[in-house]
């Protein structure tokens, strides 16, 4: 039999978590975290329905905590396998793992795991190269695709076979957007029997303004306003694009990038020049590094950070985490929420119950550190810095696919989200779009 659960991301946007079963053999596609509302963040305390010990090998599509944080527990849990991935990816992986563990033993009560599971954890991370057909166990064979996501990121190809019988499954991870900077754009999909898909943005499209000419008004007002503009932005990726725009754009203001975090992986991006698009490669071969820019200054430890203080304003800061749940930012926002003059430019997708959410949603005060703090500063939203393709796009990516497959699944999005795409996609002749729900197991091979 060959066997895919749901257990994670379904019905909601994070916790990405599979168990493919081909036989006796078990496999985990990625193994994420619960993130936004106490309800959902809950779900990660719940006894997973599979037994990590009885699998033989996982498979992690990229290194957002969402898909990846779970790892440790897993790994806690009895799992020992190689967790085959990117090698972009496993060196975000490390990073995220350890800031992961670190997060839980700061903000809960009952951490899932602590560093010495991440330290069990990383020496399981294998690097595959893309469009290389690995074997997995025997009967599960995967190639990984660029997904344009975040650097290293990639959707998957399965050929699943069982009594010489084969099944292909495509499982999207998470997709980016074409022409988004520095990556490249997501491989087409191949033909395939079951197709597993997410939907961040099932119901929205991302503005088709260009973003260099918004975000570079938008610091303009900033700086005269004399105020500070902060970005909050994930250590990872969003942190390298807005530097990597802002710095074609030359503003003429001191760019502070603030996270530890962020300035490790700004490393790990410029050891990864072949991933970038031509433009990319480009600008950083005659730059002398994708991130050079003169004004830019990475704060890594915590005493370069304060010195940020000391500088008179207008200037930018960039720094996580990126939907305002913890991370550097806050003491930023503690000074700026309620300033008048500064101005906080929210850039990615923003998940129910975060306080980035509420922001977005025109609250009239945030919580930082247990006090009510009112807004006062100037709230600003950039669009299309989103890293996941809105629906056409997804839908433009599909329907690259010759035939459709025997069933879609919809995965990673909220349920309005879900619903909206399910209704488009199941007007198309053929094909067949399905809610995925938690534990759900399908079958989609029988004996
Ligand atoms: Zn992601």
């Amino acid at each position: 039999m060959i066997s895919l659960q749901f257990l994670g991301a379904a019905g909601t946007v994070t916790g990405s978590k599979y168990a493919l079963t081909v036989g006796k053999h078990r496999i985990f596609i990625d193994a994420g975290l619960f993130q936004g509302t106490p309800e959902i963040a809950a779900l990660n305390h719940q006894q997973l329905a599979v037994d990590p010990a009885q699998f033989e090998a996982a498979l992690l599509t990229h290194s957002h905590v969402d898909h990846c944080g779970y790892l440790p527990r897993l790994v806690g849990d009895g799992f020992a396998g190689p967790i085959y991935c990117t090698s972009a990816t496993k060196e975000l992986t490390s990073l995220m793992l350890h800031d992961c563990a670190k997060l839980q033993l700061e903000e809960s009560l009952a951490p899932l795991y602590g560093e010495s599971e991440v330290a069990r954890t990383i020496p399981l991370l294998k690097e595959v190269a893309y469009r290389r057909r690995l074997t997995v166990v025997p009967g599960i064979y995967a190639t990984f695709h660029e997904a344009g996501h975040i650097l290293g990121s990639a959707w998957l190809e399965l050929e699943l076979v069982e009594n010489g019988e084969t099944v292909r499954l495509v499982m999207s991870g998470d997709l980016g957007r074409e022409d988004a900077p520095i990556l490249k754009d997501p491989e087409p999909p191949v033909a395939c029997d079951y197709l597993v898909v997410e939907s961040t943005y099932g119901d929205r499209l991302h503005s088709t303004e260009p973003i260099g000419p918004r975000l570079i008004q938008i610091v303009h007002e900033a700086m005269d306003r004399g105020g500070v503009l902060i970005i909050p932005a994930f250590a990872v990726e969003r942190s390298q694009e807005l530097i990597y725009l802002l710095a074609e754009l030359d503003p003429a203001l001191p760019i502070f990038l603030d996270s530890p975090m962020a300035a490790q992986a700004c490393q790990i991006f410029e050891s990864h020049r072949q991933l970038f698009d031509q433009e990319a490669r480009e600008r950083s071969r005659l730059a002398g590094g994708l991130l050079a820019h003169r004004r830019l200054k990475i704060c890594a430890t915590s005493s370069q950070s304060r010195q940020i203080f000391q500088n008179r304003p207008p200037y930018i800061v960039i720094s996580a985490s990126g939907m305002l749940e913890g991370g550097r930012v806050l003491h930023h926002l503690r000074r700026s929420l309620s300033n008048p003059k500064d101005t906080i430019l929210l850039v990615g997708y923003q998940a129910e119950g975060t306080r980035g959410a509420e922001l977005l949603a025109g609250a009239e005060s945030l919580e930082l550190f247990g006090e009510e703090v009112p807004v006062r500063a100037r709230v600003e939203f950039l669009d299309g810095l989103s890293g996941h393709a809105d629906y056409a796009q997804i839908n433009r990516w599909l329907q690259q696919l010759t035939e459709p497959p025997r069933q879609l699944f919809l995965v990673h999005g909220e349920p309005v989200s879900l619903k909206a795409q399910q209704t488009r996609i199941n007007a198309w002749p053929g094909w067949s779009a399905e809610i995925a729900s938690l534990n759900q197991l399908v079958i989609l091979k029988e004996d």
